[in-house]
């Protein structure tokens, strides 16, 4: 196994950890009753999608 030949110095551990962060996830409204959910999904709350019901 190998073993690291130099110790990173710690601006270049920030530098890699620069990219760490957390995006934050896309979400719509529901056009039935309005609750925030995740894009090309039918309603959990009123199982609505494109206008229709397809969850009883
Ligand atoms: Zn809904």
């Amino acid at each position: 196994m190998s073993v690291p030949t130099q110790r990173r110095t710690s601006s270049s551990r920030k530098r890699r950890a620069s990219h760490f962060a957390l995006k934050s996830k896309a979400t719509v409204k529901c056009s039935n009753c309005g609750a925030v959910l995740l894009p090309h999904r039918a309603c959990p709350k009123c199982g609505y999608f494109k206008g229709q019901k397809k969850i009883k």
